[in-house]
């Protein structure tokens, strides 16, 4: 072959490959002035003009796939709502009967027998009335908190760093002479207002659920894949049985009586949501009594 002819045909080859990347990456379409500037004989432009409309049928897949995708997103999605309203109807008709019950049986018996009753029987019952219908409050108080977290994200470009430094200054009084131990963190695509409320309600949790017997350090680090960043805060506090490590998510769920530790059960379910918000997910690793490392990840 005319080495001028060959050399023309391998650059001509090495045009048609190079779209060939392009157009299989989805980096362009090729454009007909593009052909026309190239001055390719007939034959070659049917080549590229077959390109062309593969590029162009790939298109049209890659539609009809991001599309059936995100259809079975939606899906998906209400699934998971319906069972999450399901679960939060179930805990919170059954938290609220108990106190409920406590009200009707201790009014009837001061109904029906309150001339026979002492003082100081009269002043017990009151007094169960009285804790039962002060719990009643707090619940439908976490009731509210939990069913108004709102399902719209706004989300701008949020500096954890900022965030975390913030939060700590907040935390202050509480902190103490908490070591705390920040990396540096990334900056995600999130809604601010969330995110820091997830990273306030882990920090107070590190904080709450501390080891009396050490001095409580807690440390925020961060690692990044292509897709998406996972945050971790962990601490050396009294940990989680594996058994629980999912149940804890779940709202109204705590694993410690109010005598022993205050709280009401719905720190984690509130994070829990705000982060599905997202498209992340939460969990926790943990061993009881070393400590435990909760992790969220923000997709990117
Ligand atoms: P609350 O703290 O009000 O009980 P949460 O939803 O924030 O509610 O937490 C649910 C449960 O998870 C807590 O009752 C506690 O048992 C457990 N928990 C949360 N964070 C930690 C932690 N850092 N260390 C140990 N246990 C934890």
């Amino acid at each position: 072959m005319n080495p001028d002819k060959a050399k023309e045909e391998s650059s001509f080859l090495k045009v048609v490959f190079d779209q060939i990347l392009l157009i299989s990456t989805g980096k362009c379409s090729i454009d007909e002035n593009q052909l026309v500037a190239l001055e390719y004989d007939e034959e070659k432009l049917n080549t590229l003009a077959g390109l062309k409309m593969l590029h162009e049928d790939l298109e049209l897949y890659k539609e009809e796939y991001r599309a059936k995708l995100d259809m079975e997103y939606k899906l998906k999605a209400q699934e998971k709502k319906n069972k999450d309203l399901e679960q939060f109807n179930y805990m919170a008709s059954h938290d609220l009967k108990e106190p409920l019950r406590t009200v009707k049986v201790f009014s009837q018996l001061l109904q029906n027998n309150y001339q026979n009753l002492s003082d100081d029987k009269i002043e017990e019952y009151l007094n169960y009335i009285n804790i039962s219908a002060t719990s009643m409050v707090k619940l439908l108080d976490s009731l509210l908190t939990y069913a108004t977290v709102s399902d719209t994200i706004v989300k701008t470009k949020v500096d954890l760093n900022q965030t975390v430094n913030l939060l700590t200054k907040d935390l202050k009084t509480t902190i103490g002479d908490t070591i705390i131990e920040i990396k540096k963190l990334p900056t995600v695509q999130a809604d601010e207002t969330a995110i820091r409320q997830v990273l306030q309600n882990l920090i107070s949790n590190a904080i709450k659920y501390r080891d009396p017997e050490r001095k409580l350090a807690i440390s925020i680090t961060s690692c990044s894949s292509a897709d998406k960043d996972t945050i971790c805060v962990s601490d050396n506090g009294i940990g989680i049985h594996k058994d629980f490590q999912e149940t804890i998510f779940l709202f109204l769920k705590r694993l410690h009586s109010k005598s022993a530790i205050e709280g009401c059960g719905i720190g984690l379910s509130v994070c829990k949501k705000l982060i599905e918000n997202h498209g992340g997910e939460i969990w926790v690793e943990s061993e009881v009594n070393k400590g435990a490392q909760f992790f969220f990840s923000i997709p990117k």
